[in-house]
């Protein structure tokens, strides 16, 4: 199975629902359907009525991020995975670089995922290395240690997909070369395999994917879906990716 995963950030209000809409239509009839899952996270105010209005249809919804407890507490602008669950995400990130940046840490992101798995949701923890480690040939071990920091094997694979995630391609039209990603996914892969006894989970990429470049991402056979932002705004940009990936 593969994923393609659409992270909408700061982007969207009710009547932005067409987007999905065109993006269910494209999906409803594509004969690859079978092959791939479409999840699109768009902002806490959205979630509750797209999950509603996609109950019955093929897209599923989630979080751009949680908090790291259960249940309620008294922490203010805070909301739960149980919250988010209770209102129909399926998914939800939990690490991306925006969040990392304002201070998640690796202990703070492992209670998120604890809390994320304890109330059903299935986490897309996102790691990446920026553009100093990178330039430093940090990449490889900065990436191991923000897996084994967070991740363990007595959390479900089923439950967690890992997003490779640059944060110096987020945005910015650069992605890694293939030779590049070739080796960090398998790097990645390897850690997880570790981790998790044998098998690991699914693997995706972030970091400015687009219709066009796809066609070498697709190349690299231990890539297992996409996440993608900007792209993620437009159905026509985000169903270009997906025709491309299968043509
Ligand atoms: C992201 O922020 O998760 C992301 C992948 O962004 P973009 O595709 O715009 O680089």
């Amino acid at each position: 199975m593969k994923y393609f995963i659409g992270n909408w950030k700061m982007f969207g209000v009710p009547k932005s629902v067409n987007i999905l809409n065109r993006i269910n239509s494209f999906y409803a009839k594509d004969k690859n359907r079978n092959k791939y899952r479409v999840i699109i996270t768009p902002p806490f105010t959205l979630i509750e009525s797209f999950a509603k209005y996609f109950q019955r249809k093929k897209i599923l919804i989630g979080s751009q991020n949680c908090y790291q407890k259960d249940f309620f507490s008294s922490d203010t602008s805070a909301i739960s995975p149980y919250m988010l669950k209770s209102v129909g995400a399926k998914y939800t990130l939990i690490g991306h670089s925006d969040n990392r940046a304002e201070g998640d840490n690796d202990s703070i992101l492992k209670d998120k995922v604890k809390f994320a798995i304890k109330n059903n949701l299935k986490v897309v923890f996102c790691i990446g290395e920026n553009k100093l480690e990178k330039k430093n040939k940090r990449t490889l071990s900065v990436l191991k240690k923000q897996l084994i920091k967070v991740l363990e094997s007595k959390f479900d694979k089923k439950n967690i997909i890992v997003a490779y995630e640059p944060i110096w391609s987020i945005g910015s039209g650069k992605i890694p070369t293939k030779q590049e990603l070739q080796k960090t996914t398998t790097h990645i892969k390897k850690v997880l395999k570790n981790i998790f006894k044998k098998k690991s989970p699914a693997v995706l990429y972030g970091g400015s994917v687009d219709g066009n470049n796809i066609d070498m991402l697709k190349q690299i056979s231990e890539i297992d879906g996409f996440l993608v932002g900007g792209a993620s705004k437009s159905s026509k940009k985000f169903i270009d990716i997906i025709k491309n990936y299968y043509r």
